[in-house]
């Protein structure tokens, strides 16, 4: 399965005709490829399109030539056919094969860029620190509210109360009835949404390329639940890092003394509310802290 990477190195072969009368020869096999970006004229004697893409042949006498996947076909019938079908099949393998291996090969890096995500100031251990110490500091009834808001995403604290005359009409003009007002808003609720960024990289970024590891690309391809396995975890990889990326930084504008102290309105009871109202952040730490 050459690639011919030039004309020059296809001319070099032996027995190498740059044109090749109709009849003259019959079809033995596809030896190699070349896609150039520069179009070459088909060797064929009364042919001569231009074409950027083809095969380089053997043929019976012995000789060498070059041709494209049309007038392979038109010229040499149904054996070039089975023969390019076959050799296409075989490079499609080759090439995924190969985008496995350079997978597989860039695993080192991988691992350094999730030990970065990990380890790093307000990485993904710092955020489940911090998450633990924000349960710890909550009673059950309020964590179980805020992570109800984190699932659905609602950041705005509101309360309903009479309208009154100093308020703004209704549409129907009216100064009764009631109105809901926005005292509190949440940010960076999405910084706690699961699967939390530590088990993201554990389970679907590291764990995978570890498994995969244990395999050459060849067993990795012909073993088709691992195969699609593999291809469900590459085709996400970019989009869990991202999404840890970003959870992260959310992270980082959800853990700040005013927001924390936001808490002090999911609570039901007043104890609890004056305990929420005072937490604070601390920097240094890195973890909510109590009074
Ligand atoms: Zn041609």
């Amino acid at each position: 399965m050459r690639k011919f990477e030039s004309l020059a190195e296809i001319e070099l072969l032996p027995g190498y005709l740059s044109k090749v009368k109709r009849g003259e020869f019959q079809f033995l096999r596809i030896y190699g490829w070349y896609q150039f970006k520069d179009r070459l004229r088909c060797s064929l004697a009364d042919c001569g399109t231009p074409h950027n893409r083809g095969y380089v042949v053997m043929l019976i006498p012995q000789a060498t030539t070059k041709i494209g996947n049309v007038c392979g076909k038109r010229i040499f019938g149904e054996a070039f056919t089975a023969a390019s079908n076959e050799f296409e099949r075989g490079l499609a393998i080759k090439r995924t094969l190969d985008a496995i291996s350079a997978t597989l090969a860039g695993a080192p890096q991988l691992e350094v860029k999730i030990a970065e995500l990990m380890d790093r100031a307000r990485g993904a251990r710092w955020l489940r620190r911090a998450q633990i110490s924000l349960a710890r500091v909550c009673s059950n009834d309020v964590y179980q509210r805020l992570m109800d808001r984190v699932l659905r995403r609602n950041a705005e604290i509101v309360k309903i109360r009479h309208r009154t005359d100093g308020d703004p009409p209704a549409l129907d003009g009216s100064h009764s009835g009631f109105l809901t007002e926005v005292i509190a808003v949440f940010h960076g609720l999405k910084g706690l949404a699961p699967p939390e960024p530590i088990q993201v990289l554990n389970e679907h970024v590291l764990r995978p390329i570890r498994e995969f590891l244990e395999f050459s690309p060849e067993e990795i391809f012909r073993n088709s639940s691992k195969y699609k396995y593999y291809r469900t975890w590459e085709r996400d990889l970019a989009g869990h890092l991202d999404a840890v990326e970003q959870k992260l930084r959310q992270a980082e504008i959800f853990f700040t003394t005013p927001n924390l102290r936001n808490l002090q309105y999911l609570a039901t009871r007043n104890d609890d509310r004056i305990t929420l109202s005072r937490l604070q952040w601390n920097e240094q730490t890195g973890l909510v802290k109590g009074s």
